[in-house]
């Protein structure tokens, strides 16, 4: 378990201020041998990818069911930290929030016909009286239902940007890789309603270079390749790819011009470009972590999604719908960024931006303890963006080297090792910084300005 027998006392020496966070008392069971002798392992799927192994032994995940996690504390403050980032970027393009039911009536997926089409992959039910209902795989029906409902929209309220983050649910044939492919997932999705296919499109590459922009500030490389429409329907679209030899689609990506497709869209075995009919083309392996669909009047035309022109006659909108796999994203990122046994994170998601290590108790420093808690204090109060993002290892009863693996194979951005050199004239602390893997040894000032 994630619970330790002998810890720190904090608290006394600065009762006047709030208490740092504190390892021993963070709920990230880790127990991994406990998972393997209970057989747990196996309840989600082989642990066959680096990013499951090393959330389950880091304490982010644990297993359900086939497909199915708890998420645990530390993964549930990175993931909102995802969806803050996700936030700014669908408000930047004028994407209002809404949250919308999982429990879907048959009756509208009927109406689209993709009660039928979409087969095993809905989780289908029923309630007492006997109706029908799926938890939402995607909310199109629901959305464009939801619009028409309100009568004709006048143009002035368009372009219109709805999306919401919620728990979606598809009986995938194969749920594995962790949260690379679950059951039950987090996606945000985003739906687009526009006057017409000229404005839908320049909605199309706003929502577009959104993506792109939030995939930079995560660090991470995602190439955008043009893809299958699938049985969302609809006439462009594009998929977000992360490079990874995990990955489940393969890409072809020319060598001389920007082209870059997933090779379901493209004829076996092509082999030369067919945007430059020069470059050839080279295959590589990707994780889909977004997906971008113009979508037409598919979906308004069934459920009547009208509004009024200029000239006051209605008018079918177009629309597009743009998902993002939030818990895709999360993983895929460990995925690609990591090593065989060290988490690294997006730095703007870890979990917690700081670990400060104080001595091992009964040693000859562990006066020192009063001091990495007081740094933990002062880190988090005169750094506005450190406020709650600093942990402090007081499992004292460990070696510092021992915390220190520990620190390590979670991720954190920042640990610094109160030690020996702390307990100098000029105090020193030694700071592991894991973006650029150096050690530094830094004055308390110089601490501040490296954070
Ligand atoms: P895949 O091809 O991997 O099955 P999809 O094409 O069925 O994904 P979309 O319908 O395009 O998925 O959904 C939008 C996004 O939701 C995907 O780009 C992906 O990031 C995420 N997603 C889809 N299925 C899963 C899943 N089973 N687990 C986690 N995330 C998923
Ligand atoms: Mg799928
Ligand atoms: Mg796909
Ligand atoms: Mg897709």
């Amino acid at each position: 378990s994630g619970f330790t027998g002998q810890t720190m006392r904090v608290g006394t020496a600065h009762s006047n201020h709030t208490p740092p966070l504190l390892v021993s008392r963070l709920f990230q069971p880790s127990n991994l041998r406990e998972m393997k002798e209970s057989g747990l392992e196996g309840r989600s799927g082989e642990m066959t990818c680096r990013s499951q192994k090393l959330m389950l032994k880091g304490g982010l995940i644990y297993p359900s069911n086939p497909g199915c996690y708890y998420y645990l504390p530390a993964m549930v403050r990175s993931m909102e930290k995802l969806v803050r980032l996700i936030d700014q970027e669908m408000q930047g393009i004028g994407g209002q929030k809404l949250d919308m039911p999982s429990l879907c009536s048959a009756e509208l997926w009927q109406r689209s016909e993709r009660w039928d089409l979409m087969g095993k992959e809905l989780f289908r039910l029923r309630d007492r009286h006997g109706a029908e209902y799926c938890l939402g795989p995607t909310h199109e029906e629901a959305v464009t239902e939801l619009l028409a409902s309100q009568g004709t929209l006048s143009y002035r309220q368009l372009p219109l940007l709805l999306y919401q983050v919620t728990r979606k649910f598809r009986d995938e044939p194969k749920p594995r890789f962790g949260l690379l492919r679950g059951r039950e997932f987090y996606m945000k999705d985003m739906y687009s309603f526009d006057a017409s296919e000229e404005a839908a499109l320049i909605t199309y590459q706003a929502v577009c270079q959104a993506y792109n922009r939030l995939f930079s500030r995560l660090g991470l490389h995602c190439v955008q390749v043009q893809a299958d429409t699938g049985n969302i329907g609809g006439r462009l679209s594009h998929e977000f790819q992360l490079l990874a030899d995990i990955g489940e689609d393969r890409l072809m990506v020319c060598g001389n011009c920007a082209f870059s497709a997933n090779a379901e869209t493209m004829k076996p075995g092509q082999t030369d470009c067919p945007q430059c009919h020069w470059g050839t083309l080279t295959e590589s392996k990707g994780i889909e972590v977004g997906h971008t669909f113009y979508l037409g009047t598919k979906y308004s035309h069934i459920f009547d999604a009208m509004y009024n022109n200029s000239q006051n006659k209605p008018v079918v909108a177009e629309m597009g719908c743009f998902g993002l796999g939030v818990t895709r994203i999360l993983a895929a990122a460990i995925e690609v960024l990591s090593s065989e046994d060290a988490i690294c994170w997006p730095s703007l998601l870890a979990p917690y931006q700081v670990c400060v290590l104080p001595p091992k108790s009964g040693s000859k420093t562990a006066e020192l303890a009063g001091v990495a808690e007081e740094l933990c204090h002062s880190l988090g109060e005169s750094l506005q963006s450190l406020k709650g993002e600093v942990v402090l290892d007081d499992r004292t009863q460990l070696t510092i080297g021992k915390r220190l693996k520990g620190a390590i194979r979670l991720g954190y951005p920042y640990v610094i090792v109160v030690g020996k050199s702390a307990a100098d004239e000029q105090p020193q602390f030694e700071v592991l910084c894991q973006q650029s893997g150096e050690t530094l040894f830094l004055s308390r000032e110089g601490l501040m300005d490296l954070l």
